[in-house]
């Protein structure tokens, strides 16, 4: 059987612009454990203040499925292993399996160690040998073990037989600069194997010459059982392999039971919480979990796949949890807005009227600029419209937006938008500040709803994102918005276009807030509880708080700076 063996805190915290928290790590721990990956390296403890109180703190987390790995290396040179204080924090970071890693590589000793060849076959075996002695399982990391064995093989492989001799229940090969290819990979398990029949091994590869999954799969058919990798490939330089394209490859293509299928199917969710924890965001063509992994474009694909879904696509995506996206683009042939309607549980035959007229006003929407890839919301809201089901929940009458630079010599711009509006018959009148003039237009529209729309208090806009269409006008550009929004159960993308970008601003704006009201209507119809849980084991204002961080546009005013004038 594979085990599977996460270095996301550790290796994966290696990768340029991460920086987990202890709770960061204790929440990945969590969501790994959920998966049912076998080990969770959790860092290095002795080697900073965090890792360590991860260790104590992860001693609560009760894990089901996985054993809690602390990771060091051998001891250091001219001291006994029970007085080398970095092998002493593992053993007491009080988790049952270590993984300390050793120099393979001749000149690694002789260059970065500065020893003898010798010295470091002590260092291997005695480090393992005192870490068994506390009963603890080990897995020792070959580390430059590919480079080592081009190099000079037969001390290489001197350096897995100390690990062995001395006890160590599994011998990883690491590919640590990550420049080999599978051939290579190959080669070296057909030699180790022979060489030393009774070892148990891993394989831990980097992704330097885009090979890091391939590497991983080489090395399963060449016989190791412990594979190693990170959630989205995290890690230095180029990353590590990525265990979330790892794990489907090794159960749907190499037929290795990993996880339970149940297990698999909440890949995808996995793979992205983890993404919003590191405060990344995710990669949309990352294979099987990736956004547009399952995502069709271009007409006759579309109904292709409509017909038959293997004739593009290689798996069943709500396997691995994810699911086919129909792409409303330039490209749509009829059949991309039906399956998109479908998706969308808007339920009409092919040759109708109302489809005719949904595609005649794509087609008008497209040619001003409008892109609905990733703005669904906003899609939706005009398939309703042109289906007349769509009942707009307020009229605008008017709006001002004022931005002023203050005269006190602080560089100080103050923004405040008026706005007019009537819902159901009554008008509003409300100004709202704001950091910017969408902000501010945010708030007063806000002012003015809720009023009406308690539910609106739930919904606060994440993201805003704004493209120039045709920057050849320059200034007088045509630019096109796209603004995310979230609720605690959904998150949905809504557009707008004009040569203005207030006006596109609010376009976009009133869309986000006109499709809350809408979603929550088909709710109510519908009869279904809104008060079910959000994405399972994510703690979403912490996510909304990570993802405010990397917002175009903070739109993170306190509600109270509007302010309704009476009249
Ligand atoms: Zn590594």
């Amino acid at each position: 059987m594979i085990k599977l063996f996460d270095t996301t805190l550790r290796d994966g915290a290696q990768a340029e612009g991460i920086s987990f928290s202890t709770h960061d790590k204790l929440q990945i721990a969590q969501a790994l454990d959920r998966l049912g990956i076998h080990y969770i390296e959790g860092g290095w403890p002795g080697s900073n203040p965090k890792d360590n109180q991860f260790f104590k703190e992860a001693r609560t987390l009760n894990l089901k499925n996985a054993r809690l790995v602390a990771f060091g290396s051998t001891r250091r040179k001219g001291v006994k292993a029970s007085a080398d204080p970095n092998l002493q924090a593992i053993v007491d970071s009080k988790v049952p399996v270590a993984c300390i890693f050793g120099k393979s590589w001749d000149m690694q000793v002789t260059h970065a160690l500065r020893t003898t060849l010798e010295e470091n076959l002590a260092m291997i075996r005695e480090s393992v040998a005192y870490l068994k002695s506390k009963r603890m399982e080990v897995i020792y990391d070959a580390e430059h073990f590919f480079d080592g064995f081009r190099a000079n093989r037969p001390y290489a492989l001197k350096t897995l037989q100390a690990a062995l001799e001395a006890g160590a229940d599994c011998l990883t090969l690491c590919d640590t600069n990550g420049g080999s290819i599978p051939s290579q990979i190959m080669e070296a398990m057909k030699v180790v194997k022979r060489v030393l029949p009774k070892a148990v091994w891993g394989i831990h590869t980097h992704n330097d010459s885009g090979c890091a999954v391939g590497n991983a799969l080489a090395a399963v058919e060449g016989g190791v059982t412990l594979v190693q990798g990170t959630f989205n490939g995290l890690g230095e330089r180029c990353g590590n392999a990525d265990l979330s394209v790892i794990i489907p490859d090794l159960q749907l293509k190499m037929g290795h039971k990993v996880l339970s299928e149940a297990q698999l199917r909440s890949l995808t969710e996995i793979a992205h919480s983890i993404s919003e924890i590191a405060n990344q965001v995710p990669n949309d063509r990352q294979p099987y979990v990736g956004n547009s992994a399952f995502a069709h474009k271009g007409g006759i694909h579309v109904s292709a796949v409509s017909r038959h879904a293997a004739t593009y696509e290689h798996i069943d995506p709500s396997i691995v949890g994810n699911q086919r996206r129909v792409l409303v683009g330039e490209l749509s042939g009829k059949s991309n807005v039906l399956l998109k309607a479908k998706e969308l549980k808007i339920d009409f035959a092919k040759d109708t009227k109302a489809t005719h007229q949904i595609l005649e006003a794509l087609k008008k929407r497209e040619a001003e600029g409008y892109h609905y890839e990733g703005a669904e919301a906003s899609f939706e809201l005009l398939v309703e419209k042109e289906l007349s089901r769509y009942k707009p929940s307020f009229e605008l009458k008017g709006f001002r937006v004022v931005v002023e630079r203050k005269q006190n010599g602080k560089d100080e711009i103050v923004t405040e938008a008026t706005l007019k509006i009537v819902v159901n018959s009554k008008e509003e009148h409300t100004v709202g500040e704001g950091e910017g003039p969408v902000n501010a237009l945010d708030n007063a529209l806000r002012k003015a709803l809720e009023r009406f729309y308690p539910s609106l208090s739930e919904t606060s806009l994440v993201d805003f994102k704004v493209r120039v269409i045709n920057a050849a006008a320059g200034t007088a550009a045509r630019v096109r918005v796209l603004i995310e929004s979230r609720d605690h159960k959904d998150a949905w993308t809504t557009t707008g276009v004009s040569t203005n970008l207030i006006q596109a601003s609010w376009l976009a704006l009133v869309d986000a807030i006109e499709y809350k009201l809408f979603k929550d209507s088909l709710k109510r119809s519908r009869n279904k509880s809104d008060d079910g849980p959000g994405p399972a084991g994510m703690d979403l204002d912490r996510g909304l708080a990570r993802f405010d961080r990397y917002v175009h546009i903070d739109f993170s005013v306190p509600q109270d700076r509007g302010a309704v004038i009476p009249h």
